[in-house]
């Protein structure tokens, strides 16, 4: 008798801001064998991965690779690579992946400088530029969609400011990459972190950034410094420019996805198949295609929202394409209508946090999860649900709103 039975998932349909479900491409490419990380089979793989993530991010810098592990090791390995400590750090907040960059900043030794904008709302970004000219950071982290409010911020005034000022700005466009208009170059933003689990419809696991070439002169700086303070015998004056960590550590990192191929950490092969499947799988789409279809299906499902009786929540001149944050109405248990959703219907929707925590559901339309019918079976499920919770939702306009977006005539 075997001990422990096989594994068997449930073949969930995942709403929620991420993880979202795993294009079945995607999924079939992980079984594939894999190979040796200096094999030139692999090599061929990681140098096409890196074109199709320049395309992806749509710029012209040499970098665009992946980082293994979740987003935040992206994140974590951009901003370990650029604030040394001492450095003043803006990051504007909007919600809670602004904190996020604020606490990684906090914990590299920056003098973290934060302005913070109501959840639901997001920075004019003239008041972001007025406190940059203020504060005169080295570096400005911001979070370009922001998953736990539903907002998405225009950056491309701040990025032409922090060229103007000579602070490097860098983003955060976890959610949005591959979701929506992500343009690294036309906006001026020095480095992005990308990942996976959202519009990309992979797996979590790694986390695609790419940079530019001011961002790599800092590295090299950086990494001279190291360099001499290696190789001197004098007492070390500038141990803060070191870089503080070895497997975050970009330049070793670019060093090892550059022809020279200087050894660092083993590749995490499947998860390379992965990505590189469903970066393919946004290419052979298009770009405006791809972006297109998330605002259909975003609108399909705020209208049915709606036509429920349910209020949106946030302010609607900034709301994320791919993400609907609704209000639990007055009087009903939010968690026990999410529980319901999913023992009974097999939807995952996601709840939030912080000031949110307890008042709003959040419903993704992102990647392979934004189908026409997964918003349809959506809308019914949540109307049927709230109904047997005691709100009166107006029954039927939900699903026949969503159509009527669609333009489905009998
Ligand atoms: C999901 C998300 C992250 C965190 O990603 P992990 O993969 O969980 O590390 C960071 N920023 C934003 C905006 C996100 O939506």
């Amino acid at each position: 008798m075997r001990p422990y039975r096989d594994l068997a998932p449930s073949l969930r349909m995942i709403m929620t801001p991420g993880p979202v479900e795993v294009d079945p491409r995607v999924l079939r490419a992980m079984s594939l064998p894999i190979l040796g990380q200096f094999d030139p089979e692999f090599t061929e793989i990681m140098n096409e991965t890196m074109g199709m993530l320049q395309k992806l991010f749509q710029t012209g810098n040499r970098w665009a690779y992946p980082i293994d592990g979740s987003s935040r090791s992206g994140i974590e390995a951009v901003l370990t690579g650029l604030v040394e400590p001492g450095d003043r750090v803006l990051v504007p907040i909007y919600g809670r992946f602004g904190h996020l960059l604020a606490e990684i900043a906090e914990r590299l030794g920056a003098e973290v400088l934060t302005m913070e904008q109501e959840w639901g709302t997001v920075f004019e970004p003239e008041a972001v530029i007025r406190r940059m000219r203020e504060t005169r950071p080295h570096l400005v982290a911001m979070v370009h969609g922001e998953t736990s409010t539903g907002r998405v911020q225009p950056l491309s005034e701040v990025g032409r400011a922090c060229r103007e000022l000579d602070a490097l700005f860098v983003v955060d466009a976890v959610a949005t990459i591959g979701g929506m208009e992500v343009q690294t170059d036309a906006w001026m933003i020095d480095a992005v972190i990308g990942g996976t689990q959202k519009c990309l419809s992979v797996p979590s696991g790694m986390a695609p950034v790419t940079y530019n070439d001011r961002v790599e002169a800092k590295l090299h700086r950086r990494k001279r410094i190291e360099r001499g303070l290696r190789d001197s015998t004098n007492a070390p004056t500038n141990e803060g420019a070191f870089i503080r960590s070895n497997y975050l550590d970009l330049s070793q990192l670019q060093d090892y996805w550059s022809p020279k191929r200087l050894n660092h950490h083993t590749e995490a092969t499947s998860m390379l198949y992965a990505l590189r499947e469903g970066v393919r799988l946004v290419l052979e789409e298009g770009l405006p295609e791809r972006f297109a279809r998330h605002r259909l299906h975003g609108e399909a499902l705020s209208a049915g929202l709606s036509a429920m009786g349910l209020e949106l929540f946030g302010d609607p001149s900034c709301k994320l394409p791919m993400v609907a944050c609704v209000n639990i109405p007055e009087g009903i248990d939010g968690e026990s209508v999410r529980r319901m959703l999913l023992h009974d219907f097999n939807i995952e929707i996601a709840s939030s946090f912080g000031p949110l925590q307890g008042r709003i559901w959040r419903i993704g339309t992102m990647g392979y999860s934004g189908r026409k019918s997964n918003v349809l079976h959506t809308l019914g499920a949540l109307e049927a649900s709230l109904l047997r919770h005691g709100f009166g939702a107006n029954a039927g306009a939900a699903v026949q709103t969503a159509l009527d977006v669609y333009g489905r005539d009998v």
